[in-house]
């Protein structure tokens, strides 16, 4: 199949969060499942054009774009993801893409993505190149599947074309005010109330990607059921729920060449399932890192994290009363909101032999954390997909989680799966969020601890999970071919 892939961001040339990733790596998995697939994304600011070799597509000439009735001059580049042959085309148009962020609050945030999604359109017209998907991801890209539907229709070039809009958090949706319609070109009699594009009020970008796509995904099955609810779906549950049969989920995949235990370079103790004292090793090295002392069978509860409410700091704030009366010690990376640096600063300065802290971001770190801790824990109140736990799995760090969207499906209850009579069990979860299940999954998890055959069982169920990029690549490609069933 030819897959045209647009998102907004793309690891290694700009990255806030995960959607980097997925764009990353999932084409790459896709190309080498047979497809030919083009990526497509804004040439930021950031965008370093010499340290990625990106040629300038004379061929191309400059492409007439107009948004807010205004013709901008738009120039394509073109580079290619690592260690692959997959090309990414980059959107140049520095009126709009050279700003101090890859996403702003500035007037024009509608118009900066209203020009990238039709300079997509448009670069893949001008490399004759009819494509039978055009997957966009997240809001930035949600005017996509209406142009091919309705403003660029006129192409035969698109007459096969599928649409797959990929939700990675619905609490971003892209809202602008009625003026957008023009600047978009949006026929008028499209936007009214309750309607496909409308959502108080509003132009939702978003609310179109999920309206005109042929088909619809979340990252993960029960994230894609939450957002069916009223209390997950940030206004878009009637929508979704109208759409079901057309919505799905599939998982993120993880990248096991940077996040194996087996091979991990940053880690000073490499081990395998065949052998795990490499990971006692690497929990001596943390602790000793954090000037912590080193008991054995005292577990370390790791955490690793941006330092916001969706990730259930508040619950852990009022539980810690409880959580610190346990005979354990824990080691906190992340940084975000104040309260939480404060509140886990405040823990280490009392009681800095059972709680090491570093503030700030720190990939080295994380990895030897993975590495040293017993248990992770991440209680989130929502959580598309959520990527830490699956590396705990791999490290043999037993997660403690809530169970809500990506942690739920991969996370699985020791104690519930054993009342079913089966041993599968590779964590601990939580269903109410409410400081008394929380402290009841940590409790069970150190009880466990304690027990060596017990605790080494749960550790390998992890440690045999595959959560690898070709498995959901293949998911995608189901996706696809469904999607083309539509047109
Ligand atoms: P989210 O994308 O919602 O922040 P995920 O679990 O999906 O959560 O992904 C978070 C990623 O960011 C993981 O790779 C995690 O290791 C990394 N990370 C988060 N905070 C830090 C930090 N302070 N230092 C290093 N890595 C971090």
């Amino acid at each position: 199949m030819k897959i045209a892939f647009a998102a907004s961001e793309v690891v290694p040339f700009a990255k806030t969060g995960g959607l980097a990733d997925v764009s990353g790596a999932l084409p790459v998995e896709l190309e080498k499942l047979g497809h030919d697939v083009k990526v497509f994304m804004p040439k930021y600011y950031s965008v370093d054009e010499h340290k990625f070799n990106l040629e300038y597509q004379s061929w191309a000439n400059t492409m007439p774009i107009r948004v807010a009735g205004i013709v901008h001059e738009v120039q394509l580049y073109k580079g290619y993801l690592p260690n692959s042959k997959v090309e990414i085309y980059f959107i140049d148009c520095p009126y709009f893409f050279h700003r101090h962020n890859l996403y702003t609050n500035d007037h024009d945030e509608d118009q900066r993505f209203i020009c990238f999604s039709k300079s997509v359109i448009e670069a893949i017209q001008r490399l004759l190149w009819s494509p039978d998907i055009i997957h966009c991801n997240d809001w930035q890209t949600g005017l996509i599947p209406l142009y091919i539907k309705d403003n660029y229709s006129w192409d035969k070039m698109f007459e096969n074309t599928a649409t797959v809009f990929t939700v990675h958090n619905i609490g971003y949706q892209g809202k602008f005010p009625q003026k957008t319609l023009f600047n978009a070109e949006i026929r008028e009699d499209l936007f009214y109330h309750g309607g496909r594009i409308e959502q108080d009020g509003l132009v939702n970008f978003l609310k179109t990607g999920l309206s005109f796509a042929d088909l619809i995904n979340t990252v993960s099955e029960t994230y894609a059921k939450e957002l069916m609810t009223p209390e997950y779906s940030a206004g878009m549950h009637h929508l979704l729920k109208y759409r079901e049969k057309d919505f799905y989920g599939i998982i993120n995949g993880v990248d096991y060449e940077v996040w194996n235990p087996e091979t991990d370079k940053l880690i000073p103790y490499n081990y395998s399932k065949e052998g795990l004292s490499g990971k006692e090793k690497n929990k001596e090295e943390l602790l000793k890192k954090f000037s912590m002392p080193y008991q054995k069978d005292i577990p370390l509860i790791g955490i690793i994290s941006r330092l916001a409410i969706q990730k259930g700091f508040d619950l852990i704030q009022a539980s810690l009363g409880e959580l610190m009366h346990f005979n354990a010690q824990w080691i906190v990376l992340g940084s975000g909101e104040q309260k939480y640096e404060n509140m886990f600063q405040a823990l280490h300065e009392q009681i800095p032999h059972n709680v090491g802290v570093y503030i700030g971001y720190n990939n080295d770190l994380a990895h030897l954390i993975e590495a040293g801790a017993d248990i992770f824990l991440m209680p989130s109140h929502y959580e598309p997909c959520g990527l830490n736990q699956i590396y705990s799995l791999k490290y043999g760090t037993v997660p403690v989680v809530r169970k809500t969207g990506g942690l739920a499906d991969t996370v699985q209850d020791w104690n519930e799966y054993n009342t079913y009579g089966m041993d599968t069990g590779n964590g601990f979860s939580f269903v109410e969020y409410k400081p008394a299940a929380l402290v009841n999954a940590v409790q069970r998890a150190l009880g466990d601890y304690h027990n060596k055959p017990i605790w080494k069982k749960i550790q390998l169920n992890g440690m045999h999970q595959d959560y690898s990029w070709e498995h959901s690549a293949r998911q995608y490609e189901e996706l696809y071919k469904k999607a083309k069933l539509k047109r």
